[in-house]
């Protein structure tokens, strides 16, 4: 089968490589769609602490399933799935919490197993167990469905942020992750959304997200504006949907007493402090809360809600590539050129 290998930092390859060998309770999946992720881009460049070379990574993955292990039950050759990457143990104290996005034990398809830059991949069995191979609606394309990975994550946010009815919500980035933020506020009956951002393209491309107001981070200031809107009291909720220090900052300055920031995009590892005057959160008591990533069940509200169109994929798949194409896509995804880069391989 066709594949792009990472062989290791920075040299990726396509390259014919034996097919996957099916082993019990595994799926086999002919790959249609694989999204490229932020985190591919990280990965080509950086590496990963899970990623051992050769890897084929990849993880936002559509398909059909060809092939069935021994004592599979539930699922049929020809079947239209969607893979959550992310692999929940099931049994430790977090799973067993109801925390799977935090699971102990963790593992992912891309980094601890190969993904879907690849024809075909293998779905392990505790992902087939533990519910990461998801129905694709039926109105929904396989390009379209990949898309659920990083909407599970959108949504698992914004449930650690509990947006909600009436909430002010700032968000701050405009690229794929801010804008289904933005989105997804909106459907959780946020009042008012406020996308902000740095870059007046990326600004320009997201108005398709039906944002209530949109900042230029270049020409205005966003703290006197969000008070403007607020009558004087801060955003209800800030979702950080970038991986910057100042940004993080920022956030700090324009929560609403009581309210909740949530980084959700990491900051380089090398860097990973910022400046947090503590005494905001003290006299204002709002909350911080992260967001890392999802579990299958975030994937499954996921494609329903793409399957609904409530949030249209359409709108966020900016390019499709072959698999012989993927530098350029990592390329593309790099410059911030589009939203979501799809390959087809
Ligand atoms: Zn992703
Ligand atoms: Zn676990």
């Amino acid at each position: 089968m066709r594949t792009a290998v990472l062989e290791e930092i920075e040299k990726l390859e396509v390259k014919e490589v034996p097919e996957p060998i099916l082993e019990e309770g595994e799926i086999l999946i002919q790959v249609k769609s694989c999204a490229i992720c932020g985190t591919d881009v990280k990965v080509f460049h950086h590496g990963h602490k899970h990623i051992r070379f050769p890897r084929i990574t990849g993880h936002e993955v559509s398909g059909v399933i060809v092939a069935l292990g021994k004592n599979v039950e539930g699922y049929r050759k020809g079947e239209r799935v969607a893979v959550s990457p992310a692999i929940p143990c099931g049994r430790c104290y977090y799973c067993r919490r109801g925390i799977e996005a935090m699971c102990d034990k963790l593992t992912a398809i891309g980094y601890h197993y190969d993904g879907g830059f690849a024809q075909f991949m293998k779905v392990p069995r505790l992902a087939v167990r533990n519910g990461c191979v998801n129905p694709i609606p039926e109105n929904l394309s396989f390009e379209e469905a990949s898309l659920a990975e990083p909407l599970a994550c959108v949504i698992n946010g914004q449930e650690l942020s509990k947006v909600g009815l009436g909430d002010i919500v700032v968000i701050l980035g405009a690229g794929p992750i801010g804008c289904f933020h933005s989105e997804l506020a909106r459907i959780k009956g946020a009042k008012k959304v406020i996308l902000a951002e740095i870059s007046p393209e990326r600004l320009k491309r997201a108005k398709f997200t039906k944002s209530n107001i949109y900042v230029n981070l270049d020409k205005e200031n966003l703290r006197q504006r969000v008070l403007e809107e607020t009558e004087g009291r801060g955003a209800d909720k800030v979702i950080v949907a970038v991986g910057s220090k100042k940004a993080q900052e920022d956030s700090l300055r324009i929560v609403a007493k009581c309210g909740i920031v949530n980084f959700f995009g990491g900051l380089p590892k090398d860097k990973p402090t910022i400046n947090f005057d503590s005494n905001l959160l003290h006299y204002r008591e709002f909350y911080v809360v992260g967001t890392h990533g999802s579990a299958p069940r975030h994937n499954q509200l996921a494609l329903n809600v793409l399957g609904n169109r409530r949030i249209d994929a359409k709108n966020y798949i900016t390019e499709k590539l072959p698999l012989t194409e993927i530098k350029k896509g990592l390329q593309i995804a790099e410059e911030r050129k589009g939203l979501k880069i799809i390959i087809q391989p």
